[in-house]
């Protein structure tokens, strides 16, 4: 989930409030990069022998709510650089809200 999420962001950028669907993406996302990425989060969100995310399924644990309705991440503040440099209308991006029938091919 980006850090962007609507404000000061072009109107054909996604908003990630209303989306989630990177944060439910894949079991093995969002990893930790180095000791010190994730520091605050609480222990039993985290996978520390695979040094990633607790999932449920392809859920991360740190996800509230409902993927494309309304969603939250319960550490934003403290969540993984890899969540804040994952950009909300990037290709990935788009890749992702396809996945979930989010967006069609082609749209904005
Ligand atoms: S897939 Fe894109 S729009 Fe959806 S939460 Fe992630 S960054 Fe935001
Ligand atoms: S830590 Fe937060 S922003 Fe990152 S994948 Fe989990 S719910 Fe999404």
């Amino acid at each position: 989930m980006a850090s962007g999420k609507g404000s000061g962001l072009s109107g054909s950028v996604p908003d990630c409030l209303v989306c989630g669907g990177c944060c439910a993406w894949s079991e093995t996302w969002p990893v930790l990069i180095g000791a010190r990425d994730g520091e605050g989060i609480p222990d039993e969100l985290i996978d520390f022998d695979n040094m990633r995310m607790q999932s449920w399924g392809h859920r991360c644990a740190a996800l509230e709510g409902e993927i494309g309705c309304r969603v939250g991440c319960s550490v934003y503040r403290e969540r993984p650089l890899v969540c804040r440099e994952f950009q909300a209308g990037s290709e990935d991006c788009r890749m992702v809200r396809r996945h979930f029938g989010f967006e069609t091919v082609g749209a904005e």
